[in-house]
């Protein structure tokens, strides 16, 4: 089960892309996306080279978030990626459907081939970090997507509702099946705050999560409120104008673990 198949080198000969960062739940519907979104929004406003290549081939939400729309176009050299507004290329199935309604019914092998693709034959720039919205679970798909690009870390996100960490273990385990570092954990959807008196609110119960991470000595990265703003603004495909901070610190450790 080596991840290392594909080498780091073997993107398209004009692509340069120092950091891969995976991001993954252990089931659905948990704010992978936004997670990913509001990662690679946040090291852009750092000032870093940033894309997002999206591997989830059968929910692809990316290009959505960021109302980005059918623009990968082919050429000779291979296929250039979309690009947002402040300039984070993306790349995802949905940019290659005439119709983004059209369901995409592909069994895990051809899913894993179009990852692969979007590794190899698409003209990334200069990329400091890539972040891969990878597919949800932790069953065949993830797992034959993780052995078609080379991943350098992983950042599991959660949410206090999961089973009592069943869930986030299930994803941990896979991750040490593959050899790849985890970075830590994200818990989204952890508090709800008041409008009126400003009080959080924790819908689920008291988290679970910090003491399941440091059970398995990782760092809770951030714990992200549920925001009304901020399903909006992933509707309205203009996730760019968040201004959540809630994943501040998150980026600085991961800038901080690793290589510069
Ligand atoms: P996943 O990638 O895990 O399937 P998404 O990131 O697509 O999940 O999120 C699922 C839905 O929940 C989306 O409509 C998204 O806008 C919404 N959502 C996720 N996190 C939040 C949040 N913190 N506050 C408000 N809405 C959220």
């Amino acid at each position: 089960c080596d991840q290392r198949e594909i080498p780091k080198e073997s993107t398209n000969a004009f692509s340069h892309v120092k950091h891969t960062i995976a991001v993954v739940s252990g089931k659905g519907g948990v704010g992978k996306s936004l997670v990913t979104s509001m990662l690679a929004v946040l090291s852009r406003r750092k000032g870093y080279n940033v894309g997002i290549l999206d591997a989830d081939i059968t929910g692809p939400s990316i290009p959505k978030i960021f109302g980005v729309h059918g623009q990968a176009t082919g050429s000779d050299l291979g296929i250039n990626p979309g690009r947002t507004a402040n300039d984070i290329e993306l790349m995802s199935v949905n940019l290659l459907l005439d119709q983004e309604e059209s369901p995409v019914v592909w069994r895990g092998p051809v899913i894993a081939g179009a990852v692969k693709q979007f590794w190899t034959d698409v003209l990334w720039g200069d990329i400091d970090y890539m972040f891969i919205d990878m597919p949800p679970g932790t069953g065949d798909v993830p797992l034959t997507v993780f052995q078609s690009i080379p991943v350098d870390g992983i950042i599991i996100v959660t949410s206090p509702q999961d089973l009592v960490s069943m869930i986030v273990k299930k994803a941990y385990n896979m991750a040490k099946l593959m050899e790849i570092p985890v970075l830590g954990i994200v818990e989204n959807m952890s508090y709800v705050v008041c409008p009126d008196c400003g009080k959080k609110i924790e819908l689920y119960g008291k988290s679970q999560t910090a003491k399941i991470a440091s059970e398995l000595g990782l760092p809770l990265l951030g714990q992200i409120p549920i925001d009304p703003a901020l399903a909006e603004l992933c509707d309205a495909g203009e996730f760019e104008k968040m201004n959540s901070h809630d994943l501040d610190a998150a980026m600085a450790d991961i800038e901080g673990k690793l290589p510069a």
